[in-house]
């Protein structure tokens, strides 16, 4: 497996790869790599001849600068994981490689993307994906970039981006991993306690519960009792709501069946947590 640590060699290598017309999956994530992660890379693995995945934990995504900070940094242990799971390359910037001075700002009108959720309660942390993702997409152009599902969020953010500057560029969205217990799969898991990460397991569940409920009840009650049960479990609400799945745009009452989505974020021992589920 290969190791870039600078856009320029990574260039090159892929200059080499597209000459012989090898077709390039790309995983982006922030490291302390878990099952989820490996996940969207054997999906690459069987849908392109190369996978290259980045790890680069992105200061400009980071509105809370003690988040960023409690950040989870486990480069060896990636690496090892990556080459096991057969990942073809890996590239491990520094932020002064992503970030050059004089790089222009990437401006993508986002709307009803950065109002709703994530937006309002992480100011800034989109439009930093948004950099982010652009550089990336930039120095790489790869035929087809696996995203995971547990961001719905950002899923729509880089949909909306690709759509106006990459329009080659094909994404693939991937199911939530899980653990047994139904607990997202997070890097952030890490700073759990085992009685926390029992605890957590209380989000999926209320999510099924709400989906079960689908065209039953009223959607604005189901939420409101949602939100009294996460309580109990000592989980903080920040918030709970249905959407559209196709706009995001809030809503109180059920969509068409498969355009739900909905969608939670709440903190657990000081740890956020987010996760949804669409149906
Ligand atoms: P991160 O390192 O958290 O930025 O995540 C990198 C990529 O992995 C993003 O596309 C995430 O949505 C995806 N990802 C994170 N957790 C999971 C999970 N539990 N299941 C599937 N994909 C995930």
């Amino acid at each position: 497996m290969f190791i870039f640590k600078t856009h320029t060699e990574l260039s090159a290598w892929l200059l080499t790869q597209k000459a012989l017309h090898k077709t390039i999956g790309f995983v982006p994530t922030m490291g302390a790599l878990h099952s989820g992660h490996i996940a969207l890379v054997l999906q690459s693995r069987k849908e392109n001849d190369i996978t290259l995945v980045s790890i680069f934990v992105n200061p400009k995504q980071f509105n809370n600068p003690i988040d960023f900070e409690k950040y989870p940094m486990t480069a060896d242990a990636d690496i090892a994981t990556l080459q096991q799971a057969g990942c073809d390359a890996v590239y491990m910037p520094q932020v002064e490689d992503i970030y050059p001075p004089h790089l222009p700002h990437v401006n993508l009108e986002l709307g009803m993307l950065n109002q709703v959720l994530e937006g309002p309660k992480r100011p800034g942390h989109f439009d930093g994906v948004v950099q982010v993702v652009h550089r990336f997409f930039s120095l790489i152009h790869p035929n087809k970039v696996y995203l995971g599902l547990k961001d719905f969020q950002q899923c729509k953010v880089i949909q909306a981006l690709t759509q106006q500057y990459f329009s080659s560029i094909q994404l693939v969205f991937c199911p939530t991993e899980r653990e047994a217990n139904g607990l997202a799969k997070s890097s952030r898991n890490m700073r759990l306690s085992k009685e926390a990460k029992h605890t957590a397991s209380a989000i999926y569940h209320i999510l099924q519960t709400i989906a079960a409920k689908y065209k039953k009840e009223n959607l604005s009650d189901v939420l409101a009792a949602s939100k009294l049960f996460l309580q109990t479990k000592n989980i903080t609400v920040e918030y709970l709501e249905c959407a559209n799945s196709d706009t995001l745009a809030l809503t109180t009452q059920w969509q068409e069946p498969g355009h739900n989505v909905v969608l939670l974020a709440g903190y657990l021992e000081n740890v956020r947590l987010i996760d949804n589920i669409q149906f």
